[in-house]
């Protein structure tokens, strides 16, 4: 292989960059030429495609967003727009692609690999909803986002007497919600994993207010509904005063964390040696801080799982 390409798909992430520094330097430390790709799979169809060069990925390790650019294409859904991407690829030599995105991103790159055309994927999501790693890049960063953001949000907690709601991203996944939620010794935590924990969120704000609690936090995470449905539906049921932020694009920007941009360094480099190797159709992953990989379809038929110890504990230690 001498020539590879690399593209961001799906919604951006804090670290994306540091990812597409490490492919591109890996690449060229074992002096393989590589390709950006714009506007992910719709700027493959397109062909928006420029050789990258060492300084190219000068200076964006602490940039959040992604220098690539990303896009959503339905038209690459189809048969006839994946032929489109793999005939710009021919066009211009390249003979192995790193995709860095979401799980939709992953069957964009499963449908080429069929095709006869090496991917390898790499997880970038603030959402951690992906099955075979532990983290997703960008996650930690969002985490530290809305920690920063609850943390406001407990200061005039702690000067009024009200029940404040906060919603956060995480598409189908509780992760943010958990982890932020045991992180900021939130009251409550409402996640699609946990949907029927509602009556023991209202019998817990109960019993805090019985015994004189001044405020509570309760983080929905938006995969379970809306914020203001549930602040409404909490004010009924206790009727104590209730108060609805809904944290937002906040939680995708920012420069990612340290963590963040190791994890976007390691997994990139990977994705590299993978397709040196002649591997394709996997991502690649972290789990027990081990770098892994696995097959395209075996992450995508599983379902990436909550640690229920940590939900579990985010309840003994509010009560
Ligand atoms: P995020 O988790 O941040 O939303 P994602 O990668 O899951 O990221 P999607 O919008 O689901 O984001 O997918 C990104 C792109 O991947 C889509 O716009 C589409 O072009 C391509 N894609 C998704 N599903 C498929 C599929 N079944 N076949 C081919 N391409 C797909």
């Amino acid at each position: 292989m001498k020539k590879i390409g690399v593209l961001t798909s799906g919604g951006d992430a804090p670290g994306m960059n540091a990812a597409i520094r490490a492919v591109v330097r890996k690449a060229i430390y074992h002096e393989i030429e590589v390709f950006g790709i714009k506007n992910g799979f719709q700027g493959l169809m397109d062909g928006n495609i420029n050789k990258m060069g060492i300084g190219s990925v000068g200076d964006i390790i602490q940039r959040g967003g992604t220098i690539l650019y990303s896009a959503r294409s339905e038209e690459f859904k189809t048969d006839a727009g994946q032929k489109k991407g793999i005939e710009q690829l021919k066009k211009h030599e390249i003979e192995g692609l790193i995709i860095i995105g979401g799980d939709g991103s992953f069957r964009g790159a499963q449908k080429l690999t069929e095709k006869g055309y090496p991917c390898i994927g790499v997880p970038g999501t603030i959402d951690n909803d992906i099955a075979g790693t532990d983290f997703t890049i960008g996650f930690d960063t969002a985490l530290n986002t809305i920690i920063e953001a609850i943390d406001k949000i407990r200061d005039t907690a702690t000067s009024h007497e009200r029940t404040y709601v906060i919603e956060v991203m995480g598409r189908d996944a509780g992760d943010l919600a958990l982890w932020s939620g045991l992180a900021d010794g939130a009251e409550s935590i409402l996640i699609p994993e946990k949907k029927d924990d509602f009556n023991d969120v209202i019998d817990r704000l109960k019993r805090g207010h019985e015994r004189g609690k001044k405020h509570s936090i309760i983080i929905v995470a938006e995969g379970v509904g809306s914020g203001f449905e549930y602040g409404q539906r909490i004010q009924d049921a206790t009727e104590l005063e209730t108060r609805v932020t809904v944290l937002g694009y906040i939680q995708r920007g920012g420069s990612p964390t340290a963590s963040d941009r190791v994890l976007a360094s390691r997994l990139g480099a990977k994705a590299v040696d993978l397709l040196l190797g002649g591997k394709a159709g996997k991502m690649v992953g972290i789990q027990h801080n081990k770098l892994v990989d696995h097959d395209f379809m075996e992450i995508l038929s599983e379902k990436h799982v909550i640690n229920n110890e940590m939900y579990v504990l985010s309840k003994e230690l509010s009560i």
